[in-house]
């Protein structure tokens, strides 16, 4: 906790601090893969956990540079995978990074009303949730709902590479998963095509190697424009 008097000297501060502004769509995708590349190389910036970046987003509202869905899995830290900070990643985390309802409905709060520029769809290998729909794991209470959104993931694997199982079958179903959460996000939500038709957001997979920590960009659907036109 900072004494009030430092607290009023930052608040000073933020008077005299740069405005935020968004970059473009490029330019947004640009500083995740840069950040990327800063923890890759144990150089990071950030995050900037500071007081005075702490209170100007507490003080000036957030402007997020992204919105990212990404998996609940403890081993994918999104602000640390992209060496970013405070304010700067509007994040959506939920086992096996899929998109239902509350997901879909944040995701569109980001870009909507956050203005972020751009969407990660945030896949992660060795994706526990990936692999229990891929082994058809039998689970309790709510699991079986999760599953049951991953599992068309897994047969549209199935059919493109009918000699993969297990683990394989697992890994190669991870980028799917990725794909099929980008297509649920064009499919239920019109606002988000428009703002991809008209370019003002740019939609990109990438799946973290939990082992490396490097991320491995996807780039958007290959199907977008049908999905889009929807
Ligand atoms: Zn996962």
């Amino acid at each position: 906790m900072l004494p009030k008097s430092l607290l009023g000297v930052l608040a000073g501060l933020l008077l005299v601090a740069p405005a935020f502004s968004q970059p473009s769509p490029e330019e947004s995708l640009q500083r995740l893969k840069e950040g990327n590349k800063s923890y890759l190389n144990g150089i990071q910036r950030f995050p900037k956990i500071d007081p005075i970046r702490r209170l100007k987003t507490a003080v000036e509202g957030q402007r997020p540079i992204a919105t990212v869905l990404g998996c609940s899995d403890a081993r994918v830290p999104v602000e640390v995978a992209f060496d970013k900070a405070f304010g700067d990643l509007f994040i959506v985390r939920v086992a096996g990074n899929v998109c239902q309802m509350a997901e879909l409905a944040s995701v569109e709060y980001g870009v909507n009303y956050l203005k972020t520029p751009l969407v990660v769809v945030l896949g992660h290998t060795k994706c526990g949730a990936v692999h229990a729909a891929a082994q058809g794991t039998e689970l309790s209470g709510s699991l079986p709902k999760l599953m049951a959104e991953i599992r068309p993931a897994i047969e549209a694997t199935r059919r493109k590479h009918p000699e993969l199982t297990g683990e394989a079958l697992a890994e190669a179903a991870i980028d799917e998963n990725v794909w099929k959460s980008i297509e649920d996000l064009l499919g239920g939500s019109e606002p988000i095509r428009k703002a991809v038709h008209e370019k003002r957001v740019l939609i990109v997979g990438g799946v973290r190697d939990i082992k490396t920590g490097k991320i491995i960009w996807l780039g958007e659907h290959p199907e977008q424009a049908r999905l889009v036109a929807q």
